[in-house]
């Protein structure tokens, strides 16, 4: 049965390639063999716009232009990739984008923040206590302030990651099976970094829907393996609500590996920034230490434990981050 997708405003460039990563598949090979290494390469999706969210984006674009709305809000963290990519699409699209960022700013900005302030966008900073405690009421406060001067507004939630924004990613995976299909195979696992779970729980639900035996596992870089088994649970359950009434979300099998988030979100150790240069070095893809590259660590880490040893192809989702690697400049002292 073919999908029936909501209307999107087409903003990504599609399909993104998909890509072996041949001379880290043989470094990493081990005595048992192991899957050759594949990556999606989601940090193509734009330039300025690239990486996960603009999947996501494209549908609650469509929507807020079916809506008549004339302003987004969103809310993340001051490197947020979502936010980037949200200020972006509205000053393409010609929408206000008020921002609601979690921390503190003082002198010039650096990586996403910078590329905010370049698109225009408003910024609203609060301090991470006040930014959880009153998530809800900042939205009202926002969209309030703009109805009041005549304009209609559209909160996007974190990393657009609802029944609206997972279609993205349903989307993101008929792409990418067909990709590897057009490659000679079906791939046993995919791996992207999870952090809003928007992007495992289209992946995930995508898998089931076109019938897939593949398994989907997301990396966490935040939070814990319940939270993520509950919130992509919720954005499903959210989507079957608007576009399939009987889907159950517990026919799901959700996969989380929440051993590598290290000390906290946006914080990684050495292991992380080393990984980030040799996957740099030896294959010219750039990874970030927020997302894909804690995630690939971990993926290098399980591939050596021996947990993909029935697999022989692993496509790794490239989700995109670059702009959250400069900001993280001192932790390469390694290189010098
Ligand atoms: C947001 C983001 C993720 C996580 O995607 P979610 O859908 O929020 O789980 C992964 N990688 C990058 C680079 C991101 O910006």
């Amino acid at each position: 049965m073919p999908l029936e997708y909501p209307s999107k405003i087409s903003l990504a460039r599609l399909p993104t390639p998909l890509q072996p990563l041949d001379r880290l598949t043989e470094k990493h090979s081990t005595p048992h063999g192991g899957p050759r290494l594949w990556v999606k390469r989601d940090d193509l999706t734009e330039s300025g716009m690239s990486g996960n969210k603009l999947r996501k984006l494209e549908f609650i674009a469509g929507a807020a232009r079916e809506r008549g709305c004339d302003t987004l809000i969103t809310c993340g963290g001051i490197q947020s990739n979502h936010c980037r990519t949200t200020a972006l699409v509205g000053a393409k699209l010609g929408l206000r984008v008020q921002l609601i960022l979690r921390g503190e700013h003082s002198g010039a900005a650096d990586g996403n923040l910078l590329v905010d302030q370049l698109a225009g966008a408003s910024c609203a900073f609060y301090p991470p206590r006040e930014y959880f405690s009153r998530q809800a009421e900042l939205f009202d406060y926002w969209r309030d302030f703009y109805e009041q001067r005549g304009h209609r507004a559209l909160c996007i939630p974190t990393g657009a990651s609802d029944g609206l924004g997972i279609w993205g990613y349903i989307s993101g995976t008929e792409e990418l099976l067909s990709d590897c299909k057009a490659a000679g195979f079906e791939p046993e696992q995919i791996i992207c970094a999870t952090g809003s779970g928007g992007t495992q729980a289209g992946l995930t639900l995508g898998c089931h829907l076109v019938g897939a035996e593949t398994r989907v596992t997301g990396f966490a870089v935040c939070d814990s393996a319940e939270y993520f088994y509950d919130k992509v649970r919720e954005d499903v359950a959210d989507w079957a609500s608007s576009y399939s009434g009987g889907f159950d979300p517990a026919a799901l099998d959700i996969s989380v590996n929440a051993d590598y988030i290290g000390p906290g979100y946006a914080i990684a150790e050495e292991p992380v920034y080393r990984t980030i240069a040799e996957v740099a070095n030896l294959e010219g893809v750039l990874l970030d230490p927020v997302y894909t590259g804690k995630a690939f660590h971990g993926l290098l880490q399980e591939l050596h434990r021996g947990q993909y040893r029935h697999c022989e192809n692993l496509v790794f989702v490239h989700t995109g981050g670059h702009f959250g690697l400069f900001p993280h400049r001192e932790h390469f002292g390694f290189l010098q």
